[in-house]
């Protein structure tokens, strides 16, 4: 089932490149028509046929114009004999709903045609609402999801490579943003691509005691002193380490008892 599925599939791909491929032949031996009526958006909404607002009929085709007739559902909307032919007009001069709008033209011999008919949709405001969640809708959801994969790209690299932190004294590669010194804990810490950036630094997360701050990139001599620092102040300070998580639950319920 799967193989003949993919097999209609790829004959299907075929017949596609076949048809686009000689289109451009058949189109030139069929009758094109000579003049097109282009609808232009001066202000309002418009979605393929769903438009609503000012627009612009405007004739594209041979320069050869000497007046144009612009039809809505057969019904003359107005006549133009001086250039550039065009005629703006407001969807609201319409009741809502489908209207097909078309154009005869008058060339500088006397000769006249119709334009294909362009079938719109004038629609409400209610509808352009509608339409524009159809629109923006997707959009938020896309942003919103993006979001969630770089939250949880980062939870993930977080944890993988700060499982009980670096050890003191280690050198470390700052990476592409470079490195800081941790305000809270006073520690070298590499600044994160994705940290946030606002004007006096990068708001980013410490690898060493987890807490956030505005870091500015510190130089390398500061950051390999802070490092080597890190060594003396611990071989000192055997409370030095942040508390492990074990440790931070257990004081949290000791406080509790006290509440
Ligand atoms: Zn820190």
């Amino acid at each position: 089932m799967k193989a003949r599925n993919a097999f209609l599939n790829s004959l299907l791909m075929v017949l596609i490149l076949l048809v686009l491929i000689f289109s451009p032949v058949l189109a030139q031996t069929s009758e094109e028509p000579l003049y097109r009526l282009n609808i232009n958006r001066d202000f309002g909404y418009g979605a393929g046929a769903d438009i609503r607002g000012l627009f612009t009929l405007r004739i594209v085709g041979p320069e050869d114009l000497a007046s144009v007739s612009y039809f809505i559902d057969d019904q003359l909307m107005t006549e133009v004999d001086e250039s550039p032919f065009t005629y703006q007009f407001n969807t609201s001069q319409y009741p809502f709903g489908s209207h097909d709008l078309t154009a005869v033209v008058t060339n500088t011999s006397g000769k006249k045609f119709t334009t294909p008919a362009r079938h719109m949709n004038f629609v409400s405001p209610e509808e352009e609402a509608a339409g524009m969640k159809n629109i923006v809708g997707p959009i938020i959801l896309l942003l919103v999801g993006i979001m969630v994969v770089v939250g949880l790209a980062q939870f993930a690299v977080m944890r993988k490579r700060n499982p009980n932190g670096v050890a003191p004294g280690t050198q470390r590669n700052y990476g592409y943003a470079g490195g800081s010194i941790c305000k809270h804990c006073g520690r070298p810490t590499p600044r994160h691509i994705w940290g946030f950036n606002i004007a006096i630094g990068k708001f980013d997360r410490c690898e060493n005691c987890g807490k956030w701050s505005v870091m500015q990139a510190a130089s390398y001599e500061i950051l390999r002193a802070a490092e080597i620092s890190e060594q003396t102040t611990e071989s000192n300070n055997p409370n030095f380490n942040e508390k492990t998580d074990e440790e931070k639950l257990r004081e949290l319920v000791d406080k509790s008892k006290y509440v």
